[in-house]
């Protein structure tokens, strides 16, 4: 069942993960980096020559000096900006190669994360966080790393090379350029104290309306069925105005900082121009400088607005970032103790307590133990507690009261790699991937033979899989759900873990193909503890025992022949169906 709300949002990396996180992927391809540093301060050093040459130029000029030296400065601008642009394509080039390692790297990491992602974690997150993440979070990360901060890096060395430059020229006149300090750093101050709240807001109310919009698209027909069409579009209705709100808020940020970026690149350039005037007359400073330091302080200005915009990506994109490695964080959260191994098989349950995070309490003290190796039917009336069970066996939800242990260790603690090698459930809802027949199996079991997969699936029945290259899935061959549930058991199979449960799980084949199914697994998991919850009674026949569950306790337990003499539940229930099959 998918929670239709997430009741606990994945979380937010802080601060200090972040740069924690940043730093290490950075140090991932330091060398690179490092190249690209160089390349691009060596770019903006090139950059400035020919605004200096041409303020030698100026002053030969007026010297009255010949031809010959102006010709000789005209050739050094020529080749000094040939340089420039050669440095750059190299600096850029370098740097792009660079981000895009970064950015893939960064990719791979999230999707082995979410695919390490508890289920009850992921399920109580709700798709539209996920969602979102994969969809806004890691594409703006990328822009971050490939493009964003690379060009914020050049922006500020540039400018600072620029400002040096100046400062060599006349540095009297480089003072002029402090007069753009106190409006750009109250600016950046205001802005960046409100961002981040800002665009975390947004994100999370793009995640909701996200959600909102799928939980309605998804239930539609009950939405529709029930008359909750009204009540579905007030919530859409709700969460999409608190993303416009959120969102107007961060665009009324923007629009704040960006007024008072744009009216502090004035100031510096029309004072270089006036107090360089005036230094001329006085004879503190070559018609040639006061040229050269106009250009120059014209030309810095180019970086330190574009570095100025980018503040307000970088800040977008370090969001996006807090957000994608905070699905590490909701790894990490996950207690587990290394060492911890099952002996074997056992399954056993001790005064298990369990409510879901929105109900009530639905199993009330559950005690079981399950010997390795036995096959245990799980029955009882719809909505008794049997599926919540299977989810507390297979670890995906752990008990608020009591123990799960599978060969003595508390499932809980299970790390979460070995908790999947030793217990998989299998439900109803299979996936078959959009991939050949081949692929599909062998992730349960990679590397497995063809011999080994053609017996997995014949253990299973899947006649009609005889060609392992098919494409499957997708708009290839869209399997029908008895076939997509066959190759879910024949991952079983392959995977073998200690224990399987299967509830419902053969649910979409027809009666008899179900039960020529049920034992042809039994005799393919011989010596595998299986846990089968079922509806039909014939699963419950073929099992060494019977658990009847009813309103979250353990009503009976027995063999089969045992539990029709005792005359209770499971008598009733083995009549009836038996009456009616
Ligand atoms: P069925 O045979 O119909 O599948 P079941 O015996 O397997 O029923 P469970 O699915 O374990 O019963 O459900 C036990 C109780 O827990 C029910 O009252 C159900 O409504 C509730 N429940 C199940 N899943 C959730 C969930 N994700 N969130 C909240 N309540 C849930």
């Amino acid at each position: 069942m998918t929670a239709e709300h997430g009741t606990a949002e994945l979380p937010v990396a802080e601060p200090e993960q972040v740069r924690r996180a940043f730093a290490d992927l950075l140090r991932s391809e330091r060398s690179r980096v490092g190249v690209a540093v160089a390349l691009r301060v060596a770019a903006a050093g090139a950059s400035t020559a020919a605004p200096l040459l041409m303020g030698r130029m100026i002053d030969a000029l007026a010297a009255g000096e010949g031809a010959g030296d102006v010709d000789l400065l005209a050739a050094g601008m020529a080749a000094a900006i040939a340089a420039a642009v050669a440095l750059t394509w190299a600096a850029a080039y370098t740097a792009n190669r660079v981000g895009e390692r970064l950015s893939a790297r960064l990719r791979e990491r999230f999707v082995e994360r979410c695919l390490r992602l508890p289920l009850h974690t992921a399920e109580q997150a709700g798709s539209g966080d996920l969602m979102t993440r994969t969809s806004v979070d890691v594409p703006e990360s990328g822009n971050l790393i490939r493009d964003v901060l690379p060009r914020a890096a050049v922006a500020v060395l540039t400018a600072l090379v620029y400002v040096a430059a100046m400062v060599w020229v006349n540095a009297l006149l480089a003072l002029c350029m402090l007069l753009a300090v106190p409006l750009i750093a109250l600016g950046a101050r205001w802005y960046l104290r409100r961002a981040r709240a800002g665009y975390l807001r947004q994100a999370r109310t793009e995640s909701r309306s996200g959600e909102a919009l799928s939980a309605t698209a998804d239930g539609a027909r009950t939405a529709e069925l029930h008359r909750l069409a009204q009540a579905r579009n007030t919530i859409g209705d709700e969460a999409i105005a608190a993303h416009w709100s959120a969102n107007r808020y961060t665009l009324y940020l923007r629009s704040i900082y960006f007024l008072t970026l744009e009216s502090s690149y004035v100031l510096p350039a029309a004072a270089v121009l006036v107090i360089g005037g005036a230094l001329y007359f006085d004879g503190a400073a070559t018609l040639g400088e006061v040229a050269s330091c106009a250009v120059l302080s014209r030309q810095v200005m180019t970086p330190l607005n574009f570095m100025l915009m980018m503040v307000e990506r970088l800040q977008r994109g370090f969001v996006s970032f807090a957000r994608v490695e905070g699905v590490a964080a909701a790894d990490a959260g996950e207690p587990a103790d290394a060492a911890a191994t099952p002996a074997d098989g056992t399954v056993e349950l001790r005064g298990v307590h369990f409510a879901y995070p929105t109900g009530p309490e639905v199993l009330h003290g559950v005690d079981l133990v399950i010997p390795a190796g036995e096959r245990l039917a799980v029955v009882g009336p719809s909505g008794a507690g049997k599926s919540t069970i299977a989810r507390l066996v297979s670890g995906v939800d752990a008990p608020q009261r009591g123990q799960v242990l599978i060969g003595g260790v508390d499932v809980a603690l299970l790390p979460l790699d070995e908790r999947r090698r030793h217990v998989t459930l299998v439900t109803q809802e299979h996936h078959v991937f959009t991939a050949t027949l081949r692929d599909n199996l062998t992730l349960a079991k990679p590397g497995a033979t063809d011999a080994e997969l053609a017996a997995a699936l014949a253990a299973v029945g899947a006649a009609w899989a005889d060609d392992l290259d098919a494409e499957l899935g997708g708009t290839a061959k869209e399997l029908d759900p008895a076939a997509a549930q066959q190759v879910a058991l024949a991952r079983i199979v392959l995977a073998d873990p200690h224990v399987v449960i299967l509830d419902e799980a053969t649910a979409m084949l027809d009666p008899r193909a179900a039960r020529d199914t049920e034992r042809a697994l039994a005799a393919v998991l011989k010596g595998r503890t299986v846990i089968g919850i079922a509806h039909r009674l014939h699963t419950a026949h073929d099992a060494d025992r019977i658990a009847v569950v009813e309103a979250g306790s353990l009503a009976e337990l027995g063999g089969h022949d045992d539990l029709l003499r005792a005359g209770g539940s499971y008598a009733q229930l083995w009549n009836t169906w038996h009456g009616a099959g």
